[in-house]
């Protein structure tokens, strides 16, 4: 019986590993389409993160030929320093975070990290230096420790829970009847949007990357659940390079820096107070946002 058991389990065993590989893909950006390979020159370095300065120069970038999508960015994050991008739905800016992550390659320009091209750097150094809390967190068939420490088996169970400590779900798990073992997904525990969010700032903890893209939900969460990630946000992104692909502007506020994106380019550059006081587009949406969530905690208010 054992004998055919065996090929069973290598086929599981197959499964998991394909999976894993997979997942830094999906889960990032819920890509479903795979995006065309992006292939390393030979022999390329590996990236060596000093500091963690992030710089976009003169960048060009359309996924069709036809239809440019960014028309030359200029962006300069100093290292350890947070820059939110905002701009209309549409706009480019978690296509800024992709080519980040050199999922794609600028048609011009180019994207520095510490003074290095990313684009002449051995792919999977690039990649392990970067960590992403995504919009939407794929979650498996497992355990949620399984899922906390994705794709890092070899995690030592003292680091997954400071991870999920970190992220302000430890509590959460540990009063779960079979704690770090209770199987989530689809054919087990069903987590919120919050605390799928947690999942998922709780791996990049267990990354400890120098540089974050946080790509904020779109869907909405209610606003102390939002106020509650965001802390948390807040409190990893400190000493961390980091981005912000900001959907909605009201977790903008505290970023060093803000940046408006509109039609292929960086429209408005500064902080929140800056931005207001120029009275352009940043206030003209801040304002517009700002009525609309008013009568939405009303509302949530009055439930
Ligand atoms: P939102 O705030 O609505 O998420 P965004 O500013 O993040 O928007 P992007 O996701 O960067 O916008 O998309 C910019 C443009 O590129 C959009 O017009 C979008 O339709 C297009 N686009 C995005 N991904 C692809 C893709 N894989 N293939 C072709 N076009 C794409």
């Amino acid at each position: 019986l054992m004998q055919l058991f065996r090929p069973l389990d290598m086929l599981g065993w197959v499964y998991r590993s394909i999976r894993q590989g997979l997942i830094d893909m999906e889960a990032m950006f819920g890509l479903l389409d795979t995006p065309a390979e992006v292939v390393d020159k030979p022999h390329a370095p590996a990236l060596s993160v000093t500091r963690g300065n992030v710089r976009f120069e003169g960048v060009h970038f359309g996924y069709d030929p036809e239809r440019e999508i960014l028309k030359g960015v200029d962006l300069d994050i100093p290292a350890g320093t947070s820059l939110a991008v905002v701009g209309p739905s549409g706009a480019g800016k978690s296509t800024l975070a992709r080519l980040l992550y050199r999922f794609y390659d600028p048609t011009e320009g180019r994207i520095l990290i510490d003074g290095q091209p990313i684009a002449e750097v051995d792919q999977r150094s690039l990649r392990a230096a970067i960590g992403i809390v995504p919009q939407d967190t794929v979650l498996f068939n497992d355990t949620i420790g399984y899922n906390i420490a994705y794709g890092r088996s070899e995690a030592a169970t003292a680091d997954v829970e400071g991870a999920a400590k970190g992220a302000a779900i430890d509590d959460f798990v540990k009063a779960l009847p079979q704690g770090y073992e209770s199987m989530v997904g689809e054919r087990g525990l069903k987590l919120s949007g919050g605390e799928k969010q947690r999942v998922a700032i709780a791996r990049t903890l267990l990354k400890n990357p120098p540089i974050l893209i946080l790509d904020e939900a779109t869907s909405a969460l209610d606003s102390r659940t939002e106020q509650a990630i965001q802390e948390t946000l807040e409190r990893i992104a400190r000493n961390r390079t980091t981005i912000i692909i900001a959907h909605r502007l009201s977790t903008v506020v505290g970023a060093d820096r803000i940046a408006v994106l509109e039609n292929g380019k960086v429209a408005e550059l500064g902080t929140h107070e800056e931005l207001l006081q120029k009275g352009g587009l940043y206030a003209d949406l801040w304002y517009r946002q700002a009525a609309e969530r008013v009568l939405e905690e009303a509302a949530e208010a009055a439930e």
